[in-house]
């Protein structure tokens, strides 16, 4: 049986919105696996129909095969890291973390070493006498991830815990939770609205859309072969031509995408390839971005389709590309 079984869960809260519209998902044992989509499309909701801080309104939990659903938050083999880390202010980092195991009348002894090797392996060892006042958010962020793990879960569930966090700190911590999952093995439930987050620390990912699961996956099935038009425009640039413009350009009708990074950018006399799709059109804007460089071209046959060039070298802003300059973009055909 995998950790995590939901079977046609849905959430209504006062019998009107529907938060959670029929969610089937399986996640297996030791998986770090992702809950992917905008604000407000549910994620939250099922993440605490799994803890049991919500009731379904229909549907079915499992833990390990078995049906938890009518148990209460403390019988599940589960722990929750909110993202604003719920720590008790007056409390020292050891108090906080072996809160938990105290109330559950762990020997002293026990709770002790317990709570030192969590600390350890969130690398937090000579922070136990602090307050969560005399840390930063990184560390803080730690404590909170220290006292779940002490608990030993089969499965932990994670809301959004790098989203107080800027982006260097982030991309810290992101490596550093891998590396934690990856040495206690467990299963680790991940809910973000940041897609390169879920891309690059993910085994699967679920991408949600207004209550539902529109894809499952793993992060290049879902941003390589996204299911739908809305995976496609969420995870990763939206780059979707329909209608008249993907007629055009690739001489069929309905939704076309390509991704960014796999177009050409070429002079207008240079023929694309026997391989390759191409479509003319006119640098709209040039947006530089450090390392690479985006170019949004509006397409002689309607429709807009962004490119990224590397910034191999600092000659890399050639003539080709300023607003204005006519261009053809060429990509390999899907095989
Ligand atoms: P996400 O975590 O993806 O941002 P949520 O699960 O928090 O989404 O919310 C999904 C939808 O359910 C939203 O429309 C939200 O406003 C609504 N919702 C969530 N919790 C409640 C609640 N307790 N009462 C009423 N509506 C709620
Ligand atoms: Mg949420």
């Amino acid at each position: 049986a995998g950790a995590v079984r939901l079977e046609g869960l849905a959430k209504s809260f006062d019998g009107r919105v529907r938060a959670v519209d029929g969610v089937d998902l399986e996640i297996g044992e030791g998986e770090f696996f992702a809950m992917l989509g905008p604000s407000g499309s549910g994620k939250t909701t099922v993440l605490r129909m799994i803890a049991g801080f919500e009731r379904p309104t229909a549907g079915r939990v499992l833990l390990g095969g078995v049906d938890v659903t009518a148990l209460p938050p403390f019988d599940r083999d589960v722990n929750t890291v909110f993202q604003d880390y719920a720590l008790f202010p007056h409390m020292t980092i050891e108090q906080n973390v072996g809160y938990g195991l105290m109330v559950r009348r762990v020997p002293k002894a026990e709770r002790a070493e317990r709570v030192r090797a969590a600390l350890a392996m969130v690398r937090l060892e000579g922070f136990e006498r602090r307050r969560p006042a005399q840390l930063s958010g990184g560390q803080r962020q730690r404590v909170a991830l220290a006292r779940a793990l002490v608990n030993r879960p089969k499965v932990l569930l994670l809301d959004e815990p790098l989203g107080a966090l800027d982006l260097k700190l982030r991309h810290e911590m992101q490596a550093e939770l891998k590396r934690i999952q990856r040495e206690v093995g467990i299963t680790f439930v991940f809910v973000t609205h940041d897609q390169d987050e879920a891309l690059t620390m993910s085994d699967r990912v679920a991408v949600f859309n207004a209550g539902r699961i529109e894809q499952v996956g793993s992060p290049a099935e879902v941003y390589e072969h996204p299911a739908t038009a809305f995976v496609a425009g969420f995870v990763g640039t939206s780059n979707l031509l329909d209608g008249a413009a993907a007629e055009q350009v690739v001489g069929e009708t309905g939704l076309f995408s390509v991704r960014p990074e796999k177009i050409r950018i070429a002079h207008p006399d240079d023929p694309a390839g026997p391989d390759e799709l191409s479509a003319t059109g006119r640098v709209a804007e040039v947006v530089y971005a450090g390392g690479h460089t985006r170019f949004l071209v509006d397409l002689e046959a309607g429709g807009r389709l962004t490119a990224v060039r590397q910034n191999l070298d600092e000659g890399s802003a050639d003539v080709l590309r300023h607003r204005g300059t006519d261009v053809v973009l060429a990509w390999q055909r899907k095989h």
